[in-house]
């Protein structure tokens, strides 16, 4: 009983809740922690607190001088929070964040030194970055890369550190992270929906995405965890057998949290409220040891940082309170996976949501326009939709019959499609005075009724209209959002401004009014777009055959997935919203392709190295026992032994023919995985890891999962589900 399994279990009986330092209102405490508009407010010069500004909501350049006070201010604000250290915090293409902390603390002379921090310090930096994912982009000597900083999202203390959102450029300025893409997105939207916005009213001058994500994650004992090499290195459980009881009770699903859970959640909440993300829901899921985090939605830029602190935030403090949180989308088998819904709208400065409908039938066709024009940019560019959210830990929840399928459908429910039906058949060209009322009040006015008790909920879509909402439910619980941010900003900043064109040559050219103009284009749209919408259960296969009778895309992996980002329609649309250059988007669908084909290397080794090196041992010590056993009953009973033992002949037999079973089918993944590393074409590794290695997972798993059930508890050294999903 000295396997890691057994220190690791007994570990787990001495755990208690540990003790947190948590106090005073959460209020008091919000954004205590941020250089938030508040604090540079009191601690900058007029001058320079109107610069920033500027720089947030028009992205006017700030002056190298004002660029020196504020820093300054930065500076001494975050010595005030503790921090000594600085850092360009950025998210590379790895998926994470990343940051390389620089001291303040700068001798002057052998006996003084003094805290410093420019504002070249803030605005640019030069991490010796040539690890981080570049495709290509970097090749040469001149194509270093820098980070430099978005004032749209504010500085904070994290730790002793102050971090500086910023973004991760190529010098010959293409964009190496994740951010730089979504902020032009957000620009691309921002300027596309404030036109179409000011159709209805007049004083909109911006229009930001917000973004509302909600996090799913497993929380396991860290001993227990740590006790998996499959899990500490591939952040999931390649094997284990289903425990007697799984979800099927539903009992965990907003069940009372366990306290040992609570107190990390009090803990990890309080340090995000102080980080100025604005958590408000927690829950059980409804796995075992599985939960779900949503803050309050938040513009989009900021959002997605906020998700991605909130990540590596979860990750500390998980370890303080002896858990791991585990990310991945489908860490165990037979329970349900993790996603991150992205819940997103647009709103104007004005503080109106485009997504919900008002108390004027102006406002209700504005909503209309936002709503109609939002289907028909993911219905044009549904394989985009897919792309964005594919990778190799999410491919094994979409379409895992529990999760969103891989299909990308729109719902909206029964009360909004029969009013997208009705304006189906608004005529043509100029409207009557007769249908103009008719549609004033019979349609476009019963809006806000509607939407009041629309109740209407579809779990099962992956892109459903949530009453003043979309919610992109395809998302995957470990990726950075944005990715799916940065596409959908992008095909409804492209739609809008289509929309735009149309109407404005409706309105010129065949001299209708504005209104007119705007329900005639809707109407081709609702037409054009009806093959997205889907209203039936999305799990099912009728709706997989529907689907595909409809030509909507369908990819069931990565590989087949990430195709769609270097169409020719995609470069095209990226390069004209000005989001990406070709460049950009191809060295990015290669780093993905590898990272996919990277991602099923390291499964299909650690899983060879588990089935051989501790499933294998283990089941034939077992044999032995049982061998032993059989020659015992020989040797006192002589040839009626048979009679006594055909149990332990049987297992006997049935124990070899697994074991071989295993080892001829790791020798197959292992040539496979030979062969598939000789492709150099990115997409052909990926493809070949995906069709010819990863197949062998489950084959291999199903031989060790049937052992598992036949060897003796006490020896086997893998800790098993039950003791993984059970233990509070
Ligand atoms: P549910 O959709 O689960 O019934 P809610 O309606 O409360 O629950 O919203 C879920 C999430 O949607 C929350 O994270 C919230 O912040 C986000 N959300 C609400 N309104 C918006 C909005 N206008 N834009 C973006 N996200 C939003
Ligand atoms: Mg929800």
């Amino acid at each position: 009983m000295s396997t890691i399994r057994f220190k690791a279990v007994n570990k787990t009986f001495d755990r208690k809740p540990l003790p947190i330092d948590v106090t005073g209102k959460r209020s008091e405490i919000f954004g205590a922690n941020v250089f938030n508009e508040l604090v540079m407010r009191q601690v900058m010069s007029n001058e320079a607190f109107k610069s920033v500004m500027s720089a947030i909501e028009g992205g006017m350049k700030i002056d190298r001088k004002l660029a020196d006070e504020i820093a300054s201010a930065m500076k001494n604000w975050a010595i005030t929070k503790g921090a000594t250290h600085y850092t360009h915090w950025f998210q590379p293409l790895t998926g994470a964040t990343a940051e390389k902390h620089d001291s303040f603390f700068e001798p002057i002379n052998n006996s003084q030194a003094v805290e410093k921090f420019g504002g070249h310090q803030l605005v640019q930096q030069e991490p010796d970055a040539s690890s981080f994912p570049h495709g290509g982009i970097r090749n040469t000597f001149e194509a270093r890369g820098y980070t430099a900083w978005d004032p749209t999202s504010p500085a904070f203390v994290y730790g002793t550190t102050l971090c500086i959102p910023t973004v991760f450029v190529s010098y010959t300025g293409e964009a190496l992270d994740n951010k730089a893409p979504l902020l032009r997105a957000l620009q691309a939207v921002d300027n596309a929906a404030t036109e179409v916005a000011r159709y209805f009213d007049k004083s909109v001058s911006k229009v930001n995405a917000t973004l509302g994500w909600e996090q799913e994650y497993f929380l396991i004992d860290k001993a227990l965890a740590y006790s998996r090499p499959d899990i500490v290195l591939a952040g999931r459980t390649l094997l284990g057998h289903s425990p007697a009881k799984g979800q099927q009770l539903d009992d965990h699903y907003f069940g009372s949290i366990p306290d040992r859970v609570l107190n990390f959640m009090r803990e990890l909440e309080n340090d995000c409220v102080k980080l100025g993300i604005p958590v408000k829901t927690r829950h059980n899921e409804v796995a075992p040891n599985q939960f779900e985090l949503a803050p309050l939605f938040e513009e989009a830029n900021l959002a997605v940082d906020h998700n991605s602190l909130l990540m590596d935030l979860m990750d500390k403090t998980a370890d303080k309170h002896n858990f791991k949180v585990l990310f991945h989308e489908k860490p165990f088998v037979g329970v349900n996976g993790s996603g991150k819904h992205n819940n997103w709208s647009l709103a104007t400065n004005n503080g109106t949501n485009l997504l919900s409908p008002g108390t004027t039938p102006t406002k209700n066709l504005q909503f209309l326009t936002f709503f109609i024009n939002t289907i028909k940019a993911v219905h044009d560019n549904e394989d985009l939709i897919r792309a964005s959210v594919a990778s190799a830990t999410n491919d094994h929840r979409l379409g895992a019959g529990e999760a969103p399928p891989s299909v990308i459908s729109v719902f909206i429910g029964s009360q909004l499609t029969k009013v997208l039906d009705e304006l189906e058949d608004v005529s043509k060209g100029k409207l009557s005075p007769q249908e103009k009322t008719d549609l004033k009040l019979n349609v476009v006015g019963k809006i806000p009724e509607i939407l009041l008790d629309n109740t209407d909920r579809n779990r099962t879509s992956s892109f459903a209209f949530t009453g003043n909402k979309f919610e992109f439910r395809a998302v995957g619980s470990k990726s950075n959002c944005a990715k799916p941010m940065t596409v959908l900003n992008t095909i409804v900043a492209k739609q809008l401004k289509e929309f735009k064109n149309e109407v404005d040559e409706l309105i010129e050219k065949k001299n209708l009014k504005k209104d007119e103009a705007i329900f005639n284009v809707l109407r081709e749209y609702i037409k054009a777009s009806k093959k997205i919408r889907f209203e039936g259960d999305g799990y099912s296969l009728a709706w997989e055959k529907e689907a595909e009778k409809r030509g909507l895309s369908n990819s069931k992996n990565t590989p087949q997935a990430l195709k769609a980002v270097v169409s020719k329609k995609a470069i095209d649309l990226y390069e004209e919203m000005g989001v990406m250059n070709s460049v950009e988007i191809i060295a990015r669908q290669e780093i993905e392709l590898e990272e996919y084909a990277h991602k099923i290397q390291i499964e299909g080794r650690v899983l060879g190295d588990i089935a051989r090196n501790h499933v294998i041992p283990t089941a034939i010590k077992y044999q032995n026992t049982l061998i032993q056993n059989v020659k015992g009953l020989k040797e006192v009973f002589g040839s009626d032994f048979k009679k006594l033992a055909p149990e332990q002949i049987d297992l006997i037999e049935e124990i070899s023919n697994h074991i071989s079973e295993i080892n001829s089918k790791v020798k197959f993944m292992i040539e496979e995985r030979k062969s598939a590393n000789k492709l150099e074409k990115a997409q052909l590794k990926a493809e070949a890891y995906c069709n010819k290695v990863l197949p062998y997972f489950e084959q291999i798993r199903y031989h060790c999962d049937k052992l598992e059930l036949l060897v003796d508890d006490n020896i086997w050294p893998l800790t098993k589900y039950r003791e993984l999903l059970f233990t509070k």
